[in-house]
């Protein structure tokens, strides 16, 4: 139990103690004590909601070559670490499933890529590139793809004091540029999972991206307390992201190439809206021969159709603040 946590949270980052935005995402009771949400002023809800938020359009006219849509494939190179290593829960068999990932999907996920010539863009918890670096020699390979920072060991920012996030954040970045031998650029939070000191420590560390936030279909500039940051973010959804609807014991189960055909609804319509198209996936899920068989299905979909700018997310990130004059 750390139960002062969030409230130091809000006093590093200049917020009064008492703000409601601070009741972390997990449930943590230590913001209560404030007013019931339907009793707070207008002030307490603008401010909750203007943390972070999504400021202007960075969508271009048109994608390198006049395509017509950016497709921005995601891998979020879990492995071990959300089999039970984030927690310090570890049992024996689902850290066999995270193994899977660099043992078998990855490379098979990259053997697809690399013979569609489709680059990507790896996210990596610090962790599961220290326990199988050569997986960096296998995406390195192709001279295509990116490989950015996914955490130190998939920690829940929301839990964690801004200090220790910040320690753990540069503690990864430094470990995957050590083993690749690139400093990575791109960062995509945990889970998804955003702490109100996120968003400073990643303009602190400098990061040309972020990708966990999911304002817009489009590229946006973040804003903080309602002033540009200067940060694109390349945003996310769970409709686009493959452990939800392939978890086979969870809720929202779907057979894959039912899932496939989602995504391709998802890519015809930002083609139409001459807009992104970013894919979230897993090697360790969607590595797997029922499911490779959905990615496959689509990127030949996607090629069919035409127009379409296959890119990293570094390199999406970079054009897109060259065409609005951010650089
Ligand atoms: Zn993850």
């Amino acid at each position: 139990m750390r139960p002062s946590l969030s409230v130091l949270a809000f006093t590093t980052l200049g917020f009064t103690p008492l703000l409601p935005a601070c009741r972390p995402a997990d449930g943590a009771q230590e913001a209560a004590g404030d007013a019931e949400p339907w009793n707070w002023s207008e002030a307490e809800v603008r401010a909750a909601v203007d943390q972070v938020r999504a400021g202007r359009d960075l969508n271009p006219e048109s994608w390198p070559g006049g395509a017509r849509v950016a497709v921005l494939l995601s891998f979020d190179v879990d492995n071990e670490t959300v089999q039970g290593l984030r927690t310090g829960d570890v049992s024996i068999g689902p850290l066999s499933q995270g193994e899977y990932g660099s043992r078998v999907a990855l490379p098979r996920v990259l053997r697809l890529l690399d013979a569609e010539s489709v680059p990507a863009t790896f996210f990596f918890p610090a962790w599961s590139l220290k326990l199988a670096p050569q997986q960096a020699d296998l995406i390195g390979a192709a001279g295509a793809h990116e490989i950015a920072v996914h955490g130190w060991i998939h920690e829940l920012n929301t839990a964690l004091d801004p200090v220790t996030e910040e320690r753990l954040l540069r503690q990864a970045v430094d470990a995957v540029e050590e083993i690749t031998g690139e400093r990575p650029v791109g960062y995509r939070a945990p889970s998804w999972n955003f702490s109100p000191a996120t968003l400073d420590i990643v303009r602190e560390l400098g990061f040309l991206y972020e990708s966990s936030l999911m304002a817009d279909d489009r590229p946006y500039e973040l804003l903080a307390n309602g002033e540009p940051t200067g940060v694109v973010e390349l945003p996310v959804e769970w409709i686009l992201d493959d452990a939800p609807l392939f978890n086979p014991r969870g809720n929202s189960y779907s057979p894959p190439r039912d899932a496939m055909q989602v995504w391709m609804d998802e890519f015809d319509k930002a083609w139409e809206e001459r807009t992104m198209f970013l894919l979230t996936m897993h090697p360790h899920i969607v590595g797997h021969r029922s499911r490779i068989v959905a990615l496959e299905g689509l990127i030949s979909y996607m090629k069919a159709k035409g127009e379409v700018w296959f890119a990293t997310h570094a390199d999406a990130a970079r054009y897109v603040r060259k065409q609005a004059g951010m650089d």
